[in-house]
């Protein structure tokens, strides 16, 4: 089986420490077996990938070109995820991140309400994204299907909120705008500015 180079990241945290946000059973669950699953098929695809040019063979090249962007940007977002949410997360975004906020969304529960309505709204499986988008030297938020699809190039992923139903379905049932709605209270600004500050340097 192939092995790296990409690896499932240890978390921070335990997997009761976002309750009653995210329960333990969801969090364990979604790292464990939905993560790493991301991690073994972006391995698996490169490898897959390198032994197609080794034998001049590209009959499954689109397949393991998908499987490549899926497994890939499903084992990014999901690291992201982790690293934006903590126990000690909540309140409102300050300083500069907070500055840029208020300039690209006209205020931060507008920007609040804009991010829980793409998660929301999502058909099928997807993420809400905030990113940062270098050309226009702004925020934007984005509405991604699976794990690639409908993102802008060049974006860089500053705050992620996962739409997939494992996400949430075990603990919140079919209410999935309560998820997002309790996903303000873990996440870590102090995370997202870190990330606004190396995406714009
Ligand atoms: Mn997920």
């Amino acid at each position: 089986m192939a092995e790296g180079p990409y690896t499932l990241p240890d978390l921070a945290y335990d997997f009761a420490a976002l309750e009653p946000h995210m329960s333990a059973q969801v969090l364990e669950l979604h790292h464990d077996k939905h993560h790493a699953a991301y991690v073994k098929g972006a391995n698996t695809a490169l490898e897959a990938l390198s032994e197609a040019r080794a034998n001049d063979d590209f009959s499954d090249i689109t397949k393991l070109q998908k499987d490549l962007a899926f497994h890939v940007s499903g084992h990014i977002l999901h690291s992201l995820f982790w690293e934006n949410l903590s126990p000690d997360g909540g309140g409102k975004p300050e300083g500069e991140l907070a500055e840029q906020i208020d300039k690209d969304f006209g205020g931060f529960d507008r920007f609040q309400s804009h991010m829980k309505e793409a998660a929301a709204t999502v058909q099928g499986s997807g993420w809400a994204l905030a990113t940062w988008e270098p050309a226009a030297q702004r925020i934007i938020v984005q509405q991604v299907y699976d794990h690639q699809g409908n993102h802008g190039q060049g974006s860089v992923p500053l705050l992620a909120f996962d739409a997939w139903e494992h996400a949430y379905y075990l603990q919140y049932k079919n209410v999935k705008a309560d998820f997002f709605e309790a996903l303000w209270n873990i996440v870590d600004w102090n995370d997202v500015a870190g990330k606004l500050t190396a995406a714009r340097d």
